[in-house]
Formats: C-alpha cells, structure tokens, sequence
C-alpha cells in the first residue's frame, strides 16, 4: 500500500467530514483486525514505541486495563456499526506510565459498506486529567486528616454493594470535650491532635473498613464482612486505648479520650439503596455515641431499642414543640417559697408545663433539654417572662404581697444577644417593678465566667435578683460565686433527700457557706417534717416543696391568698 497516496485520501475524507487535524493530532490507521498499518510521529512520542514497533502490532498494546470491558463493548458496537466514536481513554506509554487522550475513532467502509480500516485522532489531555483528578481528590479528602471526607464517605456508601443478610456496623467516634483543647492550646494544636487521631485510628483498621472524618470532631467507621459483636467490641477497646495514649505536639503534651456509638445491623432487603441503609445505622451509631458521652465518655455504647424509642420520641416531642407556642400549649404553674422562720410564704417559682394533644402531659426534664436544642427555648422563655411578669402585676393590684417571682432561665436564653433588651421590654410593657422579679440560672450558665458576669452585672443594673438553682450539681464552687453579684443559692434538692439518710454534712456546708457570703439560701424539695425541722436548726433562710405545696395554677395562688387573708 503506498502511504502517501493513502493517507492523502484519508486526510481529504477527515477533512469531508469536517474533522480538524493539527500539529498535535495523534493519528493512527489500523485494519478492521486492530493491527496498526500507520503511527504518526505523535503517536510514537506519547507511546513511546517506535513506528516500526507499532506497525503491524495489535493497537492493544497501549491499552491500560484501566477502562471495563463495557467500556471496549460499546467503543467496538459503534464502529464496527460505521459510526464516529468519541471519548476519552486511559492509555499505557511503553514505559508503563499513563497516559489520557480525547479520542475520535473513525471507521473507513468499502464501498459495499463493509468497515475495512479506522482511523483515530487523539489529543493529550493527561494534564487537564490530572488537574481533575487533583480537584476531585481535594473535594473528597478532608484537609487537616488527609482521610476521606463528608462527601467521600456520601461516595462511597452510595457505590458499596451489600448483600443481603450482610452484616454492616458503624462505629461513630466523637472525641470528649475537644472544645477544651481548641480553646486553651488553639486550633492549630487541635488540629494537630486530631491528625494523630486519625493516624492512630486507621492503624486499628484493615483495607476493607472504611473511615472518613465528618466534620469536628467525629470520625465514622463502616465495618463490612459481617463481623461478631464480640469482634467489634475488641476493636472499640483497641480504638478507646489508642486514642487515650498520651499526645506530643509541640512541646506539649496532651491527652484526650473518645466517646464510640456502635450500630450493627443486617442488611435485608435489596430494593432498600445502601445509602439510606447505612444513614439509618449510622443514626443509630450516633444516639449510641450520645449514651456513650452521657456516661461519662471513655467508653463504647452499642445502640439498644430502649435508645431507638428514645429516639422516636425526641423526635416527636421536637415536632410538637415546634407548633406549642402558636397553639397555647404552654401554661406556668407557681410554687410557693417559704420563709423557714415564720412559715410565709414569701415568693413563688415560675415553672413551665405543656399539655400536648398527641402526646399528653410531658414533664418539663423530658422538653426543656429539646426546647434548648431546637433553639424553642429562646422564645418560649420569652413568652413565660411576660406571662409571670404580667402575672405579677395582677396579683400586686389584687393586694397579693410577695417579696418575689423566680423563672427559670435556661443557658441559651441567658447567652442570647437579646435577653438583656428582651427583659427590659418585657418589664416596661407589664410595669412590674425588677427588683420582685428573681431569675434562676444553673451552674452550667456561669462556668464562662467573663461572658456570664457582665449578663448578670446587667441584670443588677436592670434591679433583677439573680440566683443560683440546683446549687452543688454543678461545676462551681462558692468562692467562684463570690466573683458574681448573687443574690440566691437554691441547695438541690438531692442533698435535701440526703439530710434523711445522714448526708447533712454537704448541705451544712452550703447552708453555712452561703449565708456567710451573703446570699439568701433556699432549700428546694423538702418533703418531710423531719427534713424542714433540721433546716430551721441549720437556719436555712428559706424552702419550698411538695411539704408545702406543690406547683398549683395561677387561680390556685389567688384563691390561696385569698383564703390566707
Ligand atoms: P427546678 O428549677 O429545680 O425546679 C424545681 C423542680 O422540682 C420542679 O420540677 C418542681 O416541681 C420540683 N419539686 C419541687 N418541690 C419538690 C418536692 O418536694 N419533691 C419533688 N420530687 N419535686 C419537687 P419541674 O416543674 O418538673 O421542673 C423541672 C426542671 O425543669 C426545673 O427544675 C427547671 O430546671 C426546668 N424548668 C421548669 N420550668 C422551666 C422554665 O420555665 N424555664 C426553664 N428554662 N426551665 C424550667
Ligand atoms: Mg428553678
Ligand atoms: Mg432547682
């Protein structure tokens, strides 16, 4: 065959069919058995073999064995039917690298329509791949541990075939009060720590398990392969050693503990896509993970049914109180506090309730902690301070003389920006004067000392008592309060429980403690006739429980009163 005349032709025809050929085309002719009958210069630079080594060589030896045979099928059904065929593909250089180039095959018919040659014009896009490949490795590698990321993890579950009755665990790993180490080392140790974290938990795994890092703190572990419960526990024994081992960063040593919420489930059906499979374990892994902190962290917790119900109702609970508000679903009941010494009463507790149509009567333990977590809790406190405040108000005009109104405000309400303005609202529009308004916070609330002390400077200006509930709970102790401007101590009610089974050396303490301080001491949750008749001894300013009463309705306070005289 002469070449020239040939290869003339064929240009004319490409031309024909308006494909552009240009200095960097890389051409090649092979016959309708795939040996090679024309290389151009090109090709032989990027293949690296020379035109003599191409010729009369099966095309195939450039292939990569990186695309499927799917892939070949659908290329070879197009031109053997005289169609163009474009695409990319991943070629192998004689020396073994790789290469990718934009490829166009086009198939050359005798004239009774049998394909008796192809011609393909190539482009090198190995740059322009690897620029791609560099970008998606990014957007599925999580910078600071280098371990696959949200989005990879998305990725991944989305293409993992499970079979049925195949066996799958989640293992979701949150580290304990990570905050603390951001906070007092910075981020950048933080980072640092979590890196080896990383390091420390893939050396715990095998090839076939899977980690990636969500985001913060937490890191999920997908195990397949249909392990034992038994096989798991050991590997979460392994993880919580590791992570506990001492941390060196800088010239700094460290250490951390972790909290794990396991899941392992069966996979049963095939029509149930992995991913919502593995979404719905990993759901329970995380309330698993929750146990696991609230026990005190340090430590794995499978996820049990009791913790799925829990779950569900949560869930619930979070919907309803969404609506509450908007359907008058909340009432406040009031608690008399007593005077210990003359028997008085001389204020009385706020205290929330929510009659749900649903869900019935729910205790305030069960809803608070959601109203905080779904953000409810910043209008709902709103909404009780007006309530009682204009409450107030009303008994004041009905001649009703209380030293004291105490609500309850809840951390997120206490740090909101608008608190402090909300408050002050709230007081111009009932006209109650501040200094009868009492606000409850916990320990919890104060432990940022600095934040926490200018609200409650605020609020002294505003001339609002501010005490201290659930006293001993909690994390302060009384010479931290002394810092703070406050008014109360509540003793919690657990140590008044204890004053029966001879605890009274805690609430002796406090009560002495406290009153040397200044602060007025309030003994909550007294029950008994023997407890009240100690904590008159102990001289305990003040009490309240179910010994006097329990939280009645604000018609019961009136008609109380009235009664009272
Ligand atoms: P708390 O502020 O310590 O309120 C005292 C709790 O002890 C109340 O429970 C009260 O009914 C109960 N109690 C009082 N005396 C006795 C007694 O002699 N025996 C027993 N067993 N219990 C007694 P409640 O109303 O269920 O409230 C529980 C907690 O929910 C409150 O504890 C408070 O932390 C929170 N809470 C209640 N209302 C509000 C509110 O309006 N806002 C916020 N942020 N939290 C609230
Ligand atoms: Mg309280
Ligand atoms: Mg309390």
């Amino acid at each position: 065959m002469n070449h020239k005349t040939e290869l003339d032709k064929i240009y004319q025809k490409l031309k024909d069919i308006k494909f552009a050929l240009d200095a960097s085309s890389i051409v090649a002719i092979t016959d309708n058995n795939g040996i090679v009958t024309y290389a151009n210069e090109k090709f032989c630079e990027i293949s690296q073999y020379s035109e003599a080594e191409l010729i009369g060589s099966n095309h195939n030896i450039i292939n990569s064995g990186f695309h499927p045979s799917s892939f070949f099928k659908d290329l070879w059904e197009t031109i053997q039917d005289g169609n163009v065929w474009r695409g990319e593909i991943k070629n192998k250089a004689k020396d073994g690298t790789y290469y990718w180039v934009d490829t166009t095959i086009v198939p050359f018919l005798t004239p009774d329509g049998e394909v008796y040659q192809y011609i393909s014009v190539r482009h090198d896009i190995t740059t322009r791949k690897e620029h791609e490949a560099y970008i998606e490795r990014m957007a599925y590698t999580d910078p600071v541990t280098k371990l696959p990321n949200r989005n990879h993890f998305r990725k991944w579950v989305e293409n993992q075939p499970i079979q049925p009755q195949e066996v799958v665990a989640v293992l979701y790993l949150d580290l304990d009060r990570f905050k603390a180490i951001n906070d007092n080392f910075g981020h950048d140790t933080g980072d640092a720590m979590l890196k080896t974290v990383a390091n420390r938990l893939k050396e715990c795994l095998t090839e076939s398990d899977f980690i990636s890092r969500q985001g913060g703190d937490e890191f999920i572990i997908i195990l397949k392969n249909n392990l034992s419960e038994h096989a798991i526990q050991a590997l979460a024994t392994t993880i919580l050693k590791q992570i506990r081992l001492p941390y060196q960063i800088d010239d700094k040593q460290m250490s951390t503990s972790a909290s794990i919420g396991i899941s392992r489930q069966a996979y049963v059906s095939k029509e149930w896509p992995s991913i919502t499979f593995i979404e719905s374990i990993m759901k329970q892994a995380d309330t698993a993970m929750y146990h696991a902190k609230r026990n005190g962290g340090n430590q794995y917790c499978f996820n049990t049914e009791d913790q799925n119900i829990l779950l569900e109702r949560n869930y619930q609970i979070d919907l309803e109180l969404k609506e509450a508000l908007g359907r008058n679903e909340f009432t406040v009941v009031y608690q008399p506090i007593v005077n210990l010494k003359n028997n008085k009463i001389v204020g009385l507790e706020a205290l929330l309730r929510w009659h749900n149509k649903k869900l019935g009567f729910v205790a305030p333990n069960e809803f608070i902690p959601i109203l905080e977590e779904n953000g409810m809790i910043v209008p709902v406190g709103k909404w009780i301070l007006a309530t009682v405040c204009s409450q107030m108000k009303v008994w004041q005009e009905q001649g009703i003389l209380l030293q004291r109104i105490c609500v309850n405000v809840s951390p997120m309400q206490f740090k909101d920006k608008k608190f402090i303005h909300d408050l002050q609202e709230i007081l111009n529009e009932s006209l109650l004067d501040a200094s009868y308004l009492e606000i409850e916070i916990t320990e919890g609330t104060i432990l940022d000392i600095e934040t926490s002390s200018r609200t409650i400077n605020k609020l002294k200006e505003l001339g609002v008592n501010v005490s201290i509930d659930d006293f001993g709970t909690g994390y302060s102790s009384l010479s931290y309060l002394k810092r703070l401007p406050i008014d109360t101590l509540k003793i919690d009610k657990s140590f008044i429980d204890d004053l029966d089974r001879d605890g009274e050396i805690i609430a002796n303490t406090i009560i002495s403690m406290g009153k040397n301080l200044n602060f007025r001491v309030i003994a909550e949750g007294i029950e008994s006739e023997d407890q009240l008749n100690y904590l008159k001894k102990q001289k305990c300013h003040e009490g309240q429980g179910y010994y006097f009463s329990k939280p009645i309705g604000d018609g019961e306070i009136t008609e109380l009163f009235s009664q009272l005289g």
